[in-house]
Formats: C-alpha cells, structure tokens, sequence
C-alpha cells in the first residue's frame, strides 16, 4: 500500500462492488459472504457507502467548516453553526467526519450498512438511534453481533470520534493499512492538502490529533 491508497488519492487497488460501490479487492468474497448471511437470515443488508474518495472527503469536511452542511453534537443533534467557535466547530466535525485522507473509507476495507426493509418511507440519515432499541436498523445490528465474522467495529465512541454503529471494516486488511498509517503518512497529507479548512491549525497540532485519532479506533 503506498501513500496515495493509504489517503484515498488512488483507486488502484480498488474494484467494483454490487454495481454502485468500490472496494478493496481481497475482502470482496469476505464481504459477499457476510451479506448474503446477513440476507439469509431475512434483512435486506445494503451497503451505504464504501470507498470514498480523498476529494469526495474535503468537499464534505470544507462545506462542513463553512456552514453549508449541518453540524451535530454527540447525541446526533443538530448544532447552531453561527453559535460556535472556530475551535468547537472544529471539535463537532471531528466528532463526525474524518479529516480527508485520514477516512478508513479511503482503503475500500470499511463501509457503511443499513437495513433497506425499514426505508420504504423514511431516509437513512446514519444515527446511532437507528440501529439502537426499536430502530430500523437494530435487529440486524444484533444479528451481525451475535454471529462473528471477518468483519468488526472500529468506531465504538471515544471522546473524540463517536460511535458509529453502521460502521464496519474488514479485521485482517484494514488492520495493515492502520499499521502502515504512521506520523509521517498523517502529517503529509495534511502539508499536501493545501485546500483543507483548518489546515493550519492541524498542522500545528499535528502530533496531538494523530494520536488521538488513532487512539479512537477500537481493535
Ligand atoms: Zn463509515
């Protein structure tokens, strides 16, 4: 894996999945097999999204800094953009999105699922209550927890990043892409990244975020 891959600067070692989605070709039967256990046991398990690309990621993260995308808090509501600091509207996006090229999204290893039986009339807007108690989403998320698989949850809270209950990664390959996501890969991409909201600020807290973030993720 070279630099590009790791910060979703590169499709190469990507295919196409199911029509509409990239993936990181050595999980695609890992991942045909747990959807179709999934399907089997009679919920209808879509992918959300899986590759996301490193400018697909800073047009999100950008529009986010300027207040044209929402901003929510740690129980998923919606933020007053025009009532925060520079610093907490950074602290929110962070909460919620990753800082382009630091995305497990980019490997094609994770993506996110959904149960479509409970979306005829509604839209899946990606919050933890929907996959908590009565939600939509729960009884399959309970399904995939009591039958393990290759795959895993990487987001379970911390207090930087929240918990992400649609997220799912593949245990054996992303774990060699975060390996091989050092300091010098972190700090690159954000040198690179000239066009980043809040670039310089993370730049000179560099060393603090990347320990932090990979702090947040559950092995
Ligand atoms: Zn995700």
């Amino acid at each position: 894996m070279n630099f590009a891959q790791l910060t979703g600067r590169s499709e190469e070692h990507l295919c196409v999945f199911e029509d509409d989605f990239k993936i990181y070709k050595p999980i695609e039967k890992d991942l045909c097999s747990f959807l179709s256990s999934i399907r089997q046991a009679g919920f209808d398990a879509q992918l959300a999204s899986s590759y996301r690309s490193f400018d697909r990621q800073l047009l999100i993260w950008n529009e986010k800094a300027e207040g044209k995308r929402p901003l929510f808090d740690p129980l998923g509501n919606e933020l007053d953009y025009n009532k925060l600091s520079e610093e907490k509207i950074l602290q929110s996006m962070l909460y919620w999105s990753a800082i382009p090229g630091t995305s497990r999204h980019h490997w094609g290893t994770d993506f996110d699922l959904y149960d479509a039986a409970g979306f005829q009339d509604q839209k899946l807007k990606l919050l933890n209550c929907e996959y908590e108690n009565d939600g939509p989403c729960a009884a399959m998320t309970q399904f995939i927890a009591k039958n393990p698989s290759v795959f895993f949850r990487p987001y379970q809270g911390s207090k930087l990043i929240q918990e992400e209950k649609w997220h799912y990664s593949h245990r054996h390959f992303s774990l060699q892409f975060f390996q091989l996501y050092d300091y010098q890969v972190f700090e690159k991409n954000i040198q690179m990244a000239t066009q980043l909201a809040f670039r310089d600020y993370l730049l000179s807290n560099c060393l603090k975020f990347y320990q932090a973030i990979q702090n947040s993720v559950t092995l």
